[in-house]
C-alpha cells in the first residue's frame, strides 16, 4: 500500500467543512476590509525565493522542495507566498491599476522542515499584503484585520508581539554593532548561528538555544540605532493601536526569520497551541517590491498558518457534521433508474440536494440510509410507480407516505413544510 509522504495530511470530509467554515468567514472578513483575491501558481523559479527570502534563511538553505525540470529551469513549490505575490503585483503593473494595492491569499505552502503538532511539511496558510504605502496606519489596518479575525472566531487568550526592526539605514548600523558585540562569543556559538554571524548577525537573535539567549540578553538593541523616522512611525504604529484598544506586548529581540522585514514586525500567538504557538506572523517590507525588480513601493503584510488555527479551534468549533442532503431517491427495479437519475436532475436544477441510491438496496435497506444520511424526504420509485407515472413520497420524520403524478412532483415537494 502506498501512504501520503511524511509531513503531509489529507483533509478528511469530517475536516473539510471545517475549513470551509473558515474560509467562507475569511472571504467576507477580507472583502469587509477591501481586499482582493489573488492566486498564484504552486511554483515559481528558485531565484526568487532565493532572492525575495534571502540565501542564508532556513528556508532557502534547508526547507525547499526544489527540482531541474526536463527543460532546464529551476523550480520550487512555493514556502512562502509574499514573493509570489510581489512578483505578480510587478509583472501585473498593478500599481497603475491603483495607488494603494489591498491583496490577500489563501493557499498551500511547502517546507522539507522536521514534522511535529502543527509543523508540517504541506501546509496553508492565509494572509494578506497592501501595497503603496508607507504611512503607519496601513501597518495598524494589517495588524488589527488579522487581530480582529482571531477574535471574531472566539479567540481570547491571543497576544500580539510587536517590535520594529528599523530602516535599511538604521539596521545598516545595527548590524555593525552586533557584529561587534557577538565577536567575543563567537566560540560559545552553535555552527548555524556562527553561519549566520558572517551572514546576517541579526538572526541570531532568533535563536532558541538557552546559552545563546543569555548572550543575547546583553546585546545592544536595534531601537538605540532607530532614525527620528523610524521612531516616529513606530510611535505612530502604537499609539493608533492603543486608540483602537488592541493591546499588545513589546518584544525588541521579535526580528523575524526573513531578511525582508523594515519597520513594523509582529506575531500573535495563542495559548491554546503547544510549542508552535504562533498563529501567524508579519511586518513591513519597503525594499522587497525593488529587491524583486519593481518600483520602489512600500507594503505591509502577515502569513497565517491555516492547520494551527484549526487546531486551536477544535476547542471552540463544536464538531460540525456536513450538512445533510434534502433528498434520497431509489428505485426499486433496474428499469427505474433512468427516472431516478432524471428526477435527482431535476430537483438539483430546482435547487434541492439529492443523493440516489447507487446499490439498488432493498427499500428497508435503502430507507435506513437515507435515515443515516439524514435526508429529510425519500422517493421511492417501483414497479406500480413506473406503471402509473408517479413516484412515492416519504416524508421521513413523520413516516408519512403520499403517491403523487410525476408531472407534479416539484410543485408538491415545494409545497411541504419540512
Ligand atoms: P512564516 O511564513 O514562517 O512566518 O509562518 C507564518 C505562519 O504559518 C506561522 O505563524 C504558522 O502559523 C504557519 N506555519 C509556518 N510553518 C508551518 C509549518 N511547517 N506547518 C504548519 N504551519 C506553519
Amino acid at each position: 500500500m502506498i501512504r501520503s509522504v511524511k509531513g503531509t495530511h489529507d483533509i478528511l470530509p469530517d475536516e473539510s467543512h471545517r475549513w470551509h467554515k473558515i474560509e467562507s468567514v475569511l472571504h467576507s472578513f477580507m472583502q469587509q476590509y477591501g481586499y482582493n483575491e489573488i492566486r498564484t501558481p504552486a511554483f515559481e523559479k528558485t531565484e526568487l525565493f532565493a532572492r525575495g527570502i534571502g540565501t542564508e534563511t532556513d528556508i532557502v538553505t534547508k526547507e525547499m522542495y526544489s527540482w531541474i525540470d526536463q527543460g532546464g529551469e529551476k523550480l520550487t513549490l512555493k514556502p512562502e507566498l509574499t514573493a509570489p505575490v510581489v512578483r505578480a503585483y510587478i509583472q501585473h503593473n498593478l500599481a497603475s491599476n491603483s495607488a494603494v494595492n489591498r491583496l490577500y491569499y489563501l493557499d498551500a505552502l511547502f517546507r522539507r522542515e522536521r514534522p511535529q503538532k502543527g509543523r508540517t511539511r504541506q501546509f496553508h496558510q492565509f494572509g494578506a499584503e497592501v501595497f503603496g504605502s508607507e504611512h503607519p496606519e496601513a501597518d495598524v489596518e494589517i495588524i488589527t484585520l488579522v487581530y480582529n479575525f482571531y477574535k471574531s472566531l472566539g479567540f481570547k487568550k491571543i497576544t500580539l508581539r510587536l517590535n520594529s526592526v528599523g530602516s535599511v539605514e538604521c539596521r545598516e548600523k545595527y548590524r555593525k554593532e552586533l557584529y561587534s558585540f557577538l565577536k567575543p562569543f563567537l566560540t560559545d556559538l552553535s555552527e548555524t548561528s556562527k553561519l549566520r554571524f558572517q551572514k546576517n548577525p541579526l538572526r541570531i537573535l532568533d535563536t532558541k538555544i538557552e546559552n545563546e539567549k543569555e548572550i543575547i540578553k546583553n546585546a545592544p538593541k536595534i531601537n538605540n540605532f532607530f532614525t527620528k523616522d523610524d521612531v516616529s512611525h513606530f510611535e505612530s504604529v502604537k499609539s493608533i493601536l492603543r486608540e483602537l484598544e488592541i493591546p499588545f506586548t513589546i518584544d525588541p529581540q521579535m526580528v523575524r526569520g526573513l531578511d525582508y522585514y523594515s519597520r513594523t514586525t509582529f506575531e500573535i500567538t495563542s495559548k491554546e497551541l503547544g510549542a508552535q504557538d504562533a498563529l501567524c506572523g508579519g511586518g513591513r517590507y519597503d525594499n522587497l517590491v525593488e529587491m524583486l525588480g519593481g518600483k520602489p513601493t512600500p507594503a505591509v503584510g502577515f502569513a497565517a498558518g491555516m492547520e494551527r488555527l484549526l487546531i486551536a479551534l477544535k476547542t471552540k468549533l463544536s464538531k460540525s457534521t456536513p450538512e445533510p442532503v434534502q433528498i434520497y431517491i431509489v428505485g426499486l427495479i433496474p428499469s427505474a433508474q433512468a427516472q431516478v437519475q432524471k428526477i435527482a436532475s431535476e430537483l438539483r436544477v430546482n435547487g434541492w440536494s439529492v443523493i440516489t441510491d447507487l446499490l439498488r438496496r432493498s427499500l428497508k435497506a435503502a430507507l435506513r440510509d437515507a435515515n443515516r444520511k439524514n435526508a429529510k424526504i425519500s422517493i421511492i420509485i417501483g414497479e406500480e410507480e413506473l406503471a402509473k407515472n408517479g413516484i412515492l413520497v416519504k416524508i421521513m420524520k413523520s413516516g408519512e407516505q403520499t403517491k403523487i403524478l410525476r408531472k407534479n412532483f416539484i410543485n408538491h415537494l415545494t409545497s411541504l413544510d419540512l
